[in-house]
């Protein structure tokens, strides 16, 4: 017998007809001897179609009463799947986030976990129930509802394994597991048996949103045994583990991440004096705004070119905050572009072999496709190119890092 956490996303829980066969699957868990607490996210759909409504009132809405929406759509699915599993004679009891109290801190629409109290829980698997929690939502310590940003629910899974030291944390999705890269852009993309945490953790904070960066590193730090699955397509999915195997087989890149959530913006003529860096993102440090990469040009003429990347989202508060630096410290001017994206390699193979960026620069070179910008960490390159070019790069990639999927045939 064991304790399973089990949470299934948004597509597995998007109509009452998944929902019965979401019940139909745990109840089969239930019979087999588990103690279950199954973590639901809102329908397909639903967090989306919730915020576009708050934006109908207002461009930016009120953190707070954001959060008092959007925890709604997992308060919808966590009692229709619990009414599901009683109508199957399985005990069943829902909890909000606020019931179980899983506590977090106040920064609304992207709180941060910190204490879950187990013994509602504890007590209602000791009674023979399957509890079921909302994903997503918490509580802050004066009962303000938060909710813990975009794919949350996953953190919340792996939270309550961490907690209830569950025997490992199953995450149920629309795909069978870690792929290579994204299996909808990439068709020969192939599924990862396992992956490391500090791989999934650089995958995850590069683009790949399978799972949320903060579950894993959650599931990191707390070691908790975490898999990936299709919902409902049997298979083994991929562990996600600690152990790095040393294998003559194993790859030098193990997946292929990228995001198209980036912005890039350039300050020219900078006057090439010390302190230009802190001048330039001090001001935008201070606007809250988080820089990615950054690249300084050598000097010429004593003034210098500097380019950064932000969040697109952050992109136009930046452009001004450039604008009046620009004009302070005497640039000559301020160029944006939000038409770019972010490739990258990930392996934690790069660390014992070299050549692996000039392999990227190479492969993306003969799709005469342009690096506009670099940076480098032990396991992973990443480069900046135009984002019409993203999935073209993103295939070449994988083929020339031998990430295929030999073709089956037929095909
Ligand atoms: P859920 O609603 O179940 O949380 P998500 O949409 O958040 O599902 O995450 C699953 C999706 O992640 C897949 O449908 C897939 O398109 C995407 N994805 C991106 N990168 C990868 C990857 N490397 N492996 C598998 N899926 C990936
Ligand atoms: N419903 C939330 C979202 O769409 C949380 C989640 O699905 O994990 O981001
Ligand atoms: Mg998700």
């Amino acid at each position: 017998m064991a304790l399973i956490v089990q949470k299934f996303g948004g597509t597995s829980v998007g109509s009452v007809e998944r929902i019965e066969q979401v019940a139909e699957k745990v109840k089969k868990f239930h019979e087999a001897g588990n103690d279950l607490v199954i973590v639901v996210s809102a329908m397909s759909g639903e967090t989306n179609r919730l915020i576009d409504l708050a934006k109908q009132i207002s461009e930016q809405p009120v953190p707070r009463e954001l959060d008092v929406m959007v925890s709604t759509g997992e308060q919808v699915t966590i009692a229709l799947l619990a009414m599901a599993l009683i109508k199957r004679g399985v005990p069943a009891i829902s909890y909000t986030g606020n019931q179980v109290r899983i506590l977090t801190d106040s920064a609304h629409n992207k709180a941060r976990i910190l204490q879950i109290d187990d013994q509602k829980i504890r007590a209602d698997l000791k009674a023979g129930r399957v509890v079921v929690v909302a994903g997503f939502q918490g509580v802050d310590e004066h009962g303000n509802i938060t909710t813990l940003g975009r794919g949350g629910s996953d953190t919340t899974g792996v939270a309550l394994a961490a907690a209830l030291k569950a025997d490992e944390c199953q995450i149920y999705t629309d795909v069978d597991g870690v792929y290579t890269t994204d299996p909808r852009v990439v068709p020969q993309a192939r599924r990862l048996d396992k992956i490391t945490f500090e791989e999934m953790l650089e995958m995850a904070s590069l683009g790949s949103k399978v799972l949320q960066i903060r579950s894993v590193e959650f599931a990191g730090k707390y070691n908790v045994p975490l898999r990936v699955l299709h919902s409902f397509q049997e298979g083994p999915g991929t562990l996600i583990t600690l152990d790095e195997e040393e294998s003559m087989e194993q790859p030098i890149i193990s997946g292929i991440a990228f995001n198209r959530d980036e912005a890039k913006l350039t300050i020219r003529g900078v006057p090439d004096t010390p302190g230009v860096a802190f001048k330039i993102l001090g001001p935008i440090s201070a606007a809250n705004i988080e820089v990615d990469m950054i690249v300084q040009n050598v000097a010429h003429d004593n003034t210098t070119d500097f380019t950064f990347t932000v969040h697109r989202n952050d992109y136009h508060n930046a452009l001004q905050v450039l604008e009046s630096t620009a004009r302070e410290i005497g640039a000559r001017e301020v160029v944006g572009d939000t038409k770019i994206a972010k490739v990258s390699i990930v392996g934690v193979g790069m660390r014992s072999h070299a050549g692996v960026a000039s392999r990227m620069f190479e492969a993306l070179a003969k799709e005469s496709i342009n690096i506009q910008m670099i940076s480098t960490s032990e396991i992973k390159v990443s480069v900046v190119i135009e984002e019409k070019y993203l999935e073209l790069a993103v295939r070449a990639l994988h083929t020339a890092f031998e990430l295929d999927a030999p073709a089956r045939q037929g095909e």
